[in-house]
């Protein structure tokens, strides 16, 4: 972790209170340990998988071409176009593109600049814990306050392989977060790091519960093309009376395996994605040309590029899955996205950070503890989150190095 505290001469310093204690994220000390120690990095979701061709080719044939000073604050039009017509095509959701969707810099600046546009101080922004790190802080950054709701466990993790214990709503915990101070319910499906998929009926007791109080719903859909099998992915915003009310971002990264482009979007109501806007031109004003410019040529072909990404993860996930189990550690269900959590009890352990601090010496892995996603002080500490976004020889190679260690 950084240290905050430091002297500039002038006797001690400390840094605002926003930031104080933040220290640095545990994907960066879990890369950095895999780094150092060479162990296989099953930690920070960054994909080993190629994007697709023809995108590289368009970003490099647009960079030549000069495609390379600022896009218009909001995005380029045809990327808010292109990204209309997906929401339009799978969703049944029509977005005006001039005024209905936002272009920004990842799903990451879309949340925050969503959280501070819609946040005053002493505001509360209810998530369903374990959550994406950036909520909390992006809360504070607000002056809000992130109440954890947390989701049910229903059952235990498996030892035979990949069908054991998922998470569901716990519908009276969420009732009783609500406080008059609820500005926002923070969504996020499919989930990191449990790789739930909120159900139908969970969605729209969701629904129901935000317009008995008047609560925007932001909703963070960043993993909407990686489910398996037979879950289906649903956006909120759907719901009868929920398109005025909800935010729903996603982002270019996870679908085309290009974290590193962070070309996200926020597509909701002109009212809230104009504040949000405002928030959004003075963190970056705007960014990512040649990537934008790709991207709207691309998106219109997500689908079928989507189903081989699907193939290739889904494959990944169950090899995954079952070498944990024959590791011992115990897996949890995972319908979607990149992870699947672990529980560690049966190698003797219960803490753990301490498990993934030690597990590079001790097995030559790195995995994400999922207390790094978990605001409640009470909550359980036994579950250790792998990401299967990796090259079959990963993910292979890791588990066979967990089975040794046992
Ligand atoms: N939300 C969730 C749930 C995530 O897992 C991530 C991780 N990439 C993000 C948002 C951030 O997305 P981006 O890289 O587009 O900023
Ligand atoms: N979303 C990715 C994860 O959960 C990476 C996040 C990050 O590096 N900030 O691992």
């Amino acid at each position: 972790m950084a240290q905050d505290a430091g002297s500039t001469g002038h006797g001690e310093w400390s840094p605002a209170a926003r930031v104080r204690g933040l220290g640095t994220s545990v994907f960066t000390e879990m890369t950095e340990l895999a780094r150092r120690t060479g162990a296989v990095n099953l930690g920070q979701g960054v994909p080993e998988l190629d994007a697709p061709g023809p995108l590289l080719r368009d970003v490099a044939d647009t960079v030549l071409a000069g495609g390379n000073q600022y896009p218009p604050a909001h995005g380029f039009p045809a990327l808010r176009e292109a990204v209309a017509a997906h929401q339009a095509r799978r969703y049944g959701l029509a977005y005006e593109p001039q005024r209905e969707v936002l272009v920004t810099t990842g799903a990451t600046e879309a949340l925050a600049a969503t959280l501070l546009a819609l946040c005053d101080p002493g505001d509360e922004v209810i998530a369903f814990d374990p959550c994406y790190d950036a909520y909390p802080a992006g809360a504070r950054f607000a002056g809000a306050r992130l109440v954890p709701v947390p989701l049910a466990e229903d059952g235990e993790g498996e030892a035979g392989g990949a069908g054991g214990a998922g998470f569901v709503l716990d519908e009276d915990a969420l009732r009783a977060a609500v406080t008059g101070r609820t500005r926002v319910l923070l969504l996020n499906t499919p989930h990191n790091p449990t790789g739930k998929v909120f159900t139908a009926a969970e969605l729209a007791v969701i629904a129901r519960l935000c317009e008995e109080h008047d609560l925007t719903v932001v909703t963070d859909e960043v993993y909407e093309h990686l489910v398996y099998d037979d879950a289906v992915h649903r956006t909120i915003a759907a719901l009868p009376g929920m398109r005025e009310r909800t935010l729903t971002i996603s982002s270019a990264g996870k679908t085309f395996n290009v974290t590193g482009w962070k070309v996200g979007w926020v597509c909701g109501p002109a009212h809230l994605v104009a504040a949000v806007a405002a928030a959004k031109q003075f963190l970056t004003y705007a960014s990512g040309t040649p990537y934008q410019e790709a991207l709207a040529r691309a998106l219109g072909g997500v689908e079928a590029w989507a189903v081989e990404l699907r193939g290739t993860l889904r494959r990944n996930r169950d090899l995954l899955s079952a070498g944990l189990a024959r590791a011992g550690l115990r897996p949890h269900r995972a319908d979607a996205g990149y992870f699947v959590q672990a529980d560690i009890r049966a190698w003797g352990h219960a803490d753990g950070v301490r498990f993934c601090r030690e597990l590079p010496s001790r097995a030559g892995v790195v995995a994400i503890p999922t207390s790094a996603f978990q605001m409640r002080p009470d909550a359980p500490s036994y579950l250790v989150r792998f990401s299967f976004c990796k090259r079959e020889k990963s993910v292979l190679e890791a588990v066979e190095k967990l089975v040794n260690a046992v």
